[in-house]
């Protein structure tokens, strides 16, 4: 499983790299028969119906069930893998987006480096390929006692779960019940970390900013994709300095430094962006005020014209409506799931797998996989092949994901910073992580980013 940097390119090159599906129009999900006119005889029986989520959608079959929640970059590797592997398995994804977006190189489209059409994928053609059925819904709870998954159009039942909700954000660590708060600063203030229409609204407001202080809280691990709000603040420095455009960029950073990659950032930092952006460690947030754009930190304080605030993360909501979540020595809620770090299915359910950035601590010597989209495709194959082998009744062997990001640090020349993690399985069964960094910022690794998620949509897509 494991790939390095070397061999990674070397089956990029040979990879057949076609064009990518356009952005789809939103389409309907209801097969033929639920749209069709009710006959004379009497309202013709619907097979599922928004709105009454107790009715069945699919009646299960004879052959095995799997049920994805959530189609981002696991849900959708995990779907496509085990048809291949596993072609008399019924494979149904649940999603409550029309389109796919990326998160993946949505730093260089709010800078216009890529384009949406890029980013964006159609649904349903790539289930019609491969023989999984994708439901655009909205998962609502998870009953595993009974197997059963109710969803905005219904219920399904099955035999074997995978959770792939990515994650959700914390407000309420910063404004406890106060809606309006949260509202606001979700509205005003989006921290763009998700795919929806938050891409959107910080792309407008990167591109009608008129100048001033532009600020970024992170927070704390564990949390999706580290290195890339970091990158984020680049590519806006470089926006602010090519277009002539009177902005500083401040990062209030929980951690106490840049990480990882961090000798690369601090150079780009100090050698590109020195009177664009202020890197502030330990900026531990103790209050927001959205209203008056102001925040206090243990580092300072800090007023702002405009900022991404970005509440703590943790598992998405699925993970949570199914009773995945692990608890603390103080019996608290960890936020990620309890999964047996190897197997990846729940300790407490061995027909329940959950794949990607909703996996909670896998090893007492670096706790957490990298939220990324390489490990959530990593994570893809791996359950696809468990699961393959569990329905075909056998024995699945251990397998572990590798991970590969690149950053851009700077937009003329084109110039990325990358980093590499290897994980091995020593003789205690404990997971050991390597990490190298690649702090030499150079155009070749832009290419090879290009390169890899050429590779990677095709993963999910082709
Ligand atoms: C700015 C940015 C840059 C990044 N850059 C990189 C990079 O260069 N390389 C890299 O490897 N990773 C990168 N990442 C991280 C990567 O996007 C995530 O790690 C990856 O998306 C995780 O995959 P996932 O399947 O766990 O979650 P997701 O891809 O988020 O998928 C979860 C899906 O579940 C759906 N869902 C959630 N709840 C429900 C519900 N109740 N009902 C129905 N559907 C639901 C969501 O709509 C979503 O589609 C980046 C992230 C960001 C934000």
């Amino acid at each position: 499983m494991t790939l390095d940097r070397r061999s990674f390119l070397a089956g990029a090159a040979g990879a057949t790299a076609t064009l990518l599906g356009a952005c789809a129009a939103p389409s309907s999900p209801l097969p033929a028969t639920a749209a069709a006119a009710p006959s004379l005889a009497g309202p013709a029986p619907l097979p599922f119906m928004i709105g009454q989520p107790d009715r069945t959608i699919l009646p299960k079959g004879r052959a095995a069930r799997v049920v994805v929640c959530g189609g981002g970059w696991g849900g959708l590797t995990v779907a496509k893998q085990l048809r291949l592997k596993s072609p008399d398995t019924e494979v149904i994804l649940l999603e409550r987006n029309p389109v796919f977006f990326s998160c993946p190189l949505s730093n260089k489209w709010l800078v216009d480096i890529v384009d949406t059409q890029y980013l964006t994928h159609d649904y349903l053609a790539v289930s019609e390929r491969h023989g999984y059925r994708y439901l655009q819904c909205e998962v609502l709870e998870v009953d595993r006692d009974r197997r059963r998954v109710v969803t905005s159009l219904g219920t399904l039942d099955y035999d074997h779960l995978v959770l792939a909700p990515g994650i959700r954000y914390d407000y309420e660590r910063w404004f406890g019940n106060d809606r309006r708060a949260i509202d606001t600063t979700r509205a005003r203030y989006p921290a763009a970390y998700v795919s929806n229409a938050e891409h959107v609204a910080l792309k407008r407001a990167l591109h009608t900013f008129q100048g001033g202080d532009w600020v970024m809280t992170l927070p704390p691990p564990p949390q999706r994709c580290p290195p890339s709000p970091y990158e984020r603040a680049c590519m806006v420095a470089w926006h602010f300095k090519t277009h002539g455009i009177k902005g500083r960029v401040t990062i209030l950073d929980h951690k106490d430094s840049i990480r990882p990659i961090g000798a690369g950032y601090r150079a780009a930092f100090a050698e590109l962006y020195k009177d664009y952006i202020t890197y502030v460690p330990n900026a531990h947030i103790q209050e927001i005020d959205p209203f008056n754009r102001r925040i206090r930190t243990a580092a300072g304080d800090m007023r702002f014209d405009h900022a991404v605030l970005m509440a703590p993360h943790q598992a998405g909501d699925i993970a949570w409506k199914a009773g995945a979540i692990g608890t603390n020595a103080q019996g608290k809620p960890t936020g990620w799931t309890d999964v047996d770090p190897q197997m990846l299915h729940l300790k407490t359910d061995d027909r329940v797998h959950v794949i990607g950035d909703a996996v909670g601590q896998v090893s007492p010597q670096f706790m957490f996989y990298p939220k990324s989209a390489h490990v959530a495709n990593a994570h893809g194959h791996i359950v696809a092949q468990y699961l393959a082998e569990r329905i075909g009744g056998r024995k699945p062997v251990t397998a572990l994901p590798d991970n590969l990001c690149y950053m851009m640090v700077n937009g003329s020349p084109r110039q990325a910073i990358s980093v590499q993690f290897d994980y091995t399985l020593n003789a205690q069964g404990v997971i050991e992580q390597q990490q190298i960094d690649d702090n030499d910022r150079r155009e070749e690794l832009v290419s090879e980013n290009f390169k890899w998620a050429q590779l990677k949509l095709n993963d999910l897509f082709a």
